[in-house]
């Protein structure tokens, strides 16, 4: 199995390619079609599968480049793992002119809030921020298409279950959702049964 036969877009093979991947993990080469397909898509990955990589192929080959607005939302348990996926994003994205941002606690809210107005395509933030950032209108829900937890099951050990909930309501009804969780515990598996519609799942 290849990146090539995957259908995704050329920039975004130069993205992959130039990032340093050769060939797609068992993670990637299950997930990635589906999520471009837009399907609902829950992988149960521990970390260091490549699952980063797996739900940003996902996002990067939807987004509409000539919108600058917030299309795809990822939500992740810390400041470090959300700058992390900032990153991939924006180096598998490079050719593609994906504008990322990510909204973490202990910044400046003016400063996310600069940034947001700019314009951009994909936020990645942790659920207060980005909860936050919603209710201030600074970043607007309306384009919003796709819908990612990473880590869900961290989060939820976190506390921020209301805090997803409440994002979730603010989001468009036809949002595409993607769960990445090392394990599904019950308030797991009630975000998948409340959130997703005919997922597909991919166990690792
Ligand atoms: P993740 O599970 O997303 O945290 O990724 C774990 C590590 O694997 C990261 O250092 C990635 O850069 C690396 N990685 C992910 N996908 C691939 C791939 N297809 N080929 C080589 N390394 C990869």
């Amino acid at each position: 199995d290849t990146f090539d036969a995957m259908g995704l877009l050329e920039n975004l093979l130069r993205g992959i390619y130039a990032y340093g991947f050769e060939k797609p993990s068992a993670i990637q080469q299950r997930g990635i079609v589906p999520f471009c397909r837009g399907l609902d898509v829950i992988q149960q990955a521990q970390s260091g599968t490549g699952k980063t990589a797996t739900f940003c192929s996902g996002v990067l080959q939807q987004l509409d480049y000539g919108l600058v607005e917030c299309q795809a939302l990822v939500l992740a348990p810390t400041r470090e793992l959300a700058q992390q996926i900032e990153k991939v994003m924006r180096a598998l994205g490079d050719y593609l002119g994906v504008k990322v941002h990510a909204c973490v606690g202990g910044t400046i809210v003016r400063e996310d809030q600069r940034i947001l107005s700019s314009g951009v395509h994909v936020v990645v933030g942790t659920p207060g921020r980005v909860f936050d950032m919603l209710r201030r209108q600074s970043l607007r829900p309306d384009y919003i298409r796709m819908f990612v937890l990473d880590e869900a099951d961290e989060m939820l050990s976190r506390g921020f279950k209301d805090q997803i909930y409440d994002i979730f309501q603010l989001l468009p009804s036809k949002v595409q959702v993607g769960v990445f969780s090392a394990t599904m515990p019950p308030e797991a598996l009630e975000i998948t049964r409340k959130f997703m519609n005919k997922p597909v799942r991919i166990l690792v």
